[in-house]
């Protein structure tokens, strides 16, 4: 079933600028691992804004069409509602984290929150051991790798329990064997926790590999939609 749909969204960041996105619609369904491809300011940040409600809620601009998360249209929720349904993780991780020890940033997303303390230690344990960096849990951030940096930032939003993972360009800063390792913590999050994943990436082989459906944006459009290998064939 749908978890988010995007019916006719048009978005400019302002009122004389040129559509950042242009009429788009889009169904998101449960399970999904969707990637989404395309050049340089084809859309691609500004879709995953829409999707993660900072459009309408953190940047200012001219919109037009709906995105309904959960049935609910994001213009008429708050966006901590919305971040309780579709969590995303920024391009930026560096500016998107907080903490300088890597159980603090899981800590301080699960008591901004709200939840209850007795179940705190859980969740930080669990999340850490799903993404795979247990032994990291009292390591400064700025000591480790890219590839462990964005496994804490996916932990740290994954540990509120989205029903949706919004990424923009996780491995753009990492070398190929990381950047499979990330992508196979979100296959792994996607199939044993349900979790729907979107993604936008650049490297062919990982939409190829991971994704159940790809997105190619051109000039604030879906250009093409379909299986990796309905857009990329036989590569
Ligand atoms: P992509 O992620 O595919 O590179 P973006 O969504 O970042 O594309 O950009 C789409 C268009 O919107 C581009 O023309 C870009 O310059 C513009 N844009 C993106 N972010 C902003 C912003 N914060 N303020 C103004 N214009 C923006
Ligand atoms: P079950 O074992 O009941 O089938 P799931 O397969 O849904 O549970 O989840 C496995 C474990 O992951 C459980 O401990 C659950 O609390 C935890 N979990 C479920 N969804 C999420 C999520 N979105 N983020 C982090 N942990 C989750």
């Amino acid at each position: 079933s749908a978890i988010i749909e995007m019916e006719g969204v048009s978005f400019s960041y302002g009122s004389d600028a040129a559509h950042a996105l242009d009429n788009v619609s889009l169904t998101v369904n449960e399970g999904d691992f969707i990637g989404i491809i395309g050049p340089s300011g084809a859309g691609k940040s500004t879709l995953a804004a829409c999707l993660s409600g900072a459009i309408p809620h953190h940047y200012t601009g001219e919109l037009f069409g709906t995105t309904v998360v959960d049935g609910a249209d994001t213009c008429d929720i708050t966006l901590t509602d919305i971040s309780r349904i579709v969590g995303s993780v920024n391009q930026d991780i560096d500016a998107q984290m907080v903490a300088s020890v890597v159980e603090d940033e899981l800590l301080f997303g699960l008591e901004n929150f709200g939840v209850p303390h007795d179940e705190i230690e859980g969740r930080i344990e669990r999340t850490l051991a799903t993404v795979g960096i247990s032994e990291l849990r009292h390591r400064e951030i700025a000591t480790l790798s890219g590839g462990q940096k964005q496994k804490v930032a996916i932990a740290a939003i994954l540990a509120l329990e989205p029903r949706v993972l919004v990424l923009d360009e996780p491995t753009a800063a990492l070398d190929p064997v990381s950047s499979r390792i990330v992508f196979e913590t979100l296959a792994d999050i996607n199939r044993r926790l349900g979790v729907t994943v979107i993604v936008i990436e650049q490297k062919v082989a990982l939409l190829s590999t991971y994704c159940s459906r790809i997105l190619v944006m051109d000039h604030g459009s879906i250009a093409l939609t379909g299986t990796p290998h309905e857009v990329f064939g036989h590569s």
